[in-house]
């Protein structure tokens, strides 16, 4: 049998054989998207980080 090359079924939480590989596309929001570039997958990340870049420049202004 040989081994299909094309993405199986869009269906979430698919079992991979391999390590994601995340593009993160512009924020849009709170969110931004990232597809993966092996295998197309799309998966949604909260733009946390930028509440921690703000703790950081509070915390400079504050040491200053
Ligand atoms: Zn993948």
């Amino acid at each position: 049998m040989a081994k299909t090359a094309t993405a199986p079924k869009n269906t979430e939480e698919q079992k991979t054989d391999h390590f994601h590989h995340w593009r993160i596309e512009e924020p849009n929001g709170l969110v931004s998207r990232g597809v993966c570039k092996h295998c197309g997958a799309t998966k949604e990340f909260k733009n946390w980080l930028q509440d921690g870049d703000f703790i950081t420049n509070e915390e400079h202004r504050n040491a200053a």
